[in-house]
């Protein structure tokens, strides 16, 4: 039987002006696989999320989720609605309170009825363990739950892929737990994810995969225990050896 890939990426790349930012990337992600992708600043994680969100528009290379190719389209640089990302930063909206930043853009964007988006709401709350702040603005919370809101908001679409793109850098250390639980709750249920992050023990626990991109290229990928333990190229090496 051949494997289902939710996300196939082929030979892409991705330049700003004159800088090369992805070069002739090649990734494939199976359902409910977990891909860690680490990696220094500036390697090019970001833009990579990005363009599978297609929030960046791609110079050449194919981006097929879910069989369908996505298409460059300059003028409606939105969130795929196939993917649901989390960003460092939160992303919430400041005057909304916590339930209405998860049924806001269902009534918005998916045209649900106010009813069941607030039923949807209540229902993720429930999930990330938020259900008692549920009428509180964002800054009411600590920035750990902030990022489960986000989490939450990013499942309300029903995504087939979840990105993370260092959903804990912005956290104080004690906070950070609460959101790698919440993380690993998502993997039990089998969702597909993506995750970008410099936390290297959160990556070694719960990935399948680990892919380390420097430069802008995918210099090495493998299972979790491969790369952490016997990673094959030398700048890997020399990268795990500064980060553990
Ligand atoms: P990472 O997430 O691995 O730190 P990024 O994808 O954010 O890396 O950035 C990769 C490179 O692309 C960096 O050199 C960064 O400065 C550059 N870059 C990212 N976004 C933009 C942009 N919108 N315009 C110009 N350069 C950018
Ligand atoms: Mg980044």
């Amino acid at each position: 039987m051949k494997e289902k890939y939710i996300l196939e990426i082929q030979n892409l790349n991705k330049s700003f002006a004159n800088l090369k930012v992805l070069k002739n990337i090649d990734l494939s992600v199976k359902d409910k696989d977990i891909v860690s992708i680490i990696g220094s600043s500036g390697s090019g994680k970001s833009t990579l999320l990005r363009c599978i969100a297609k929030l960046e528009n791609i110079d050449s290379g194919k981006i097929i989720l879910e069989d369908t190719e996505i298409q460059n389209d300059k003028s409606n640089r939105i969130l795929s609605k196939k993917v649901g990302m989390v960003f460092q930063q939160f992303n919430l909206f400041p005057h909304y309170t916590v339930l209405e930043n998860i049924s806001k853009p269902l009534i918005t964007v998916n045209k649900a009825s106010k009813t069941k988006s607030r039923q949807r709401a209540l229902d993720l709350l429930e999930k990330v363990k938020l259900s008692d702040k549920k009428n509180n603005y964002p800054h009411q919370l600590s920035g750990g739950q902030k990022q489960r809101v986000a989490i939450a908001r990013a499942l309300a679409m029903d995504p087939e892929i979840m990105l993370f793109d260092e959903p804990t850098s912005a956290l104080d250390p004690e906070l950070c737990g609460e959101v790698f639980q919440t993380i690993k709750d998502l993997a039990k249920d089998g969702m597909t994810m993506i995750i970008v992050t410099h936390e290297m023990n959160f990556a070694k626990e719960i990935s399948d995969r680990v892919v380390f991109m420097d430069n802008g290229i995918i210099v090495e990928e493998g299972p979790s225990e491969k790369i952490f333990n016997t990673p094959k190229n030398e700048r890997t090496k020399r990268f795990l050896k500064r980060t553990i």
